[in-house]
């Protein structure tokens, strides 16, 4: 357990307090020595490794009215999709052929009962050697142990903002709600991921300091770390991005907080130019998309992403180029 001491600032990670995590998040004056320890943590914990995951976005219907999320319930005029079950499985396999972790999500989509989604899941497990991710929402207790005991691996579920109030005002739920199943799936043994946006309307340092210390918290294994951006068709239309440099503090800040733990350098950082400077101030993970083409325009949930039609192989082959240019290998 170290001690960091950057600028003024003194980080005890024994006991880290809010306190110093806003100050550090104020001080621009740190920023180089702030990314540079992170980056030196990384490499200690993973080498020059970076790991690279496929995502199939199966299905975007949604139950759901997070205000932020283009593909909310409440988005009356969009075109929805859903992958029938044969069709995710095959697509599944398939991605498994390039990446070794195949993620699957979607909208909180109730067309697939728990046991649809636990036998998808056992047929890819049984047909392709590769860990699964979930990312579909909240589920009962039940729910997630059918996947549990299906095979699934981890599951993606962000806490998305720390601050109760703007939690619900954003999700029209408590915090609370979130929070109990993120702590069912941690219960259930699966690798746990969380994480939350940077920049939505209301959040200020203070609120960004308790999102980490709420990584801490609930032990999460991973921890997806993004800029908020503004989907032109949803209720935040006037509000402004999220900076894409505060996302690389907070982002270096959780790499000192969480030395082990899973950091991808997020697709909607990536969406703003900010994976080249992620993967050197603390991020060891990226996702690639590996939904069908036919897909990828449909699953908006924020404007700017990547929905060209690479063939997978294709694509991971350009990633790990270009990380083998910066001295990073693709795991
Ligand atoms: N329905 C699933 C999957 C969510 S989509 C679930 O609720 O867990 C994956 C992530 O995209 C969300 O957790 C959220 O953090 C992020 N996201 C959604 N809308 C966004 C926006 N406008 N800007 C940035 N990130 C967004």
């Amino acid at each position: 357990m170290a001690i960091y001491v950057l600028g003024d600032h003194t980080l005890d990670l024994r006991e880290p307090d809010r306190e110093t995590l806003v100050a550090l998040l104020k001080d621009e004056t740190v920023n180089e020595e702030l990314f540079h320890v992170a980056d030196c943590v990384k490499t200690r914990e993973f080498g020059n490794k970076v790991f690279i995951r496929g995502i199939i976005e199966f299905s975007n219907h949604c139950r759901c009215t997070c205000a932020y999320c283009g593909i909310n319930a409440r988005m009356t005029r969009i075109k929805r999709y859903r992958m029938l079950p044969d069709d995710l499985v095959d697509a599944a396999v398939h991605a498994a052929q390039t990446y070794r972790t195949v993620i699957l999500q979607s909208g909180e989509d109730r067309f697939y009962t728990a046991d649809m989604l636990a036998d998808i899941v056992r047929r890819i497990k049984k047909q392709a050697n590769c860990a699964v991710t979930l990312s579909i929402g909240e589920r009962t207790l039940e729910e997630y142990r059918m996947m549990r005991e299906a095979g699934a691996d981890r599951f993606l579920l962000k806490h998305e903002t720390a601050n109760a109030v703007l939690y619900e005002a954003l999700h029209g739920v408590p915090l609370e709600t979130r929070l109990d199943a993120q702590r069912r799936l941690r219960g259930l043994g699966f690798e746990l991921g969380g994480g939350f946006m940077v920049g939505l309307p209301g959040q200020t340092d203070e609120t960004l300091a308790d999102d980490l210390l709420t990584l801490v918290r609930e032990k999460v294994q991973m921890a997806g770390i993004g800029p908020f951006i503004v989907h032109p068709d949803t209720e935040l239309a006037g509000a402004r991005d999220g900076d894409p440099h505060k996302t690389l503090k907070v982002l270096a800040l959780a790499r000192l907080l969480l030395p082990a733990c899973h950091l991808p350098s997020t697709t909607a950082l990536n969406v703003k130019g900010g994976m080249k400077n992620a993967l050197f101030c603390g991020a060891d993970v990226i996702m690639q998309k590996a939904t069908p083409f036919a897909y990828r325009e449909l699953y908006d949930i924020y404007p700017g992403r990547d929905a060209r039609e690479v063939p997978l192989e294709e694509q991971y082959e350009t990633l790990r180029k270009g990380l083998a240019e910066l001295g990073l290998s693709a795991e």
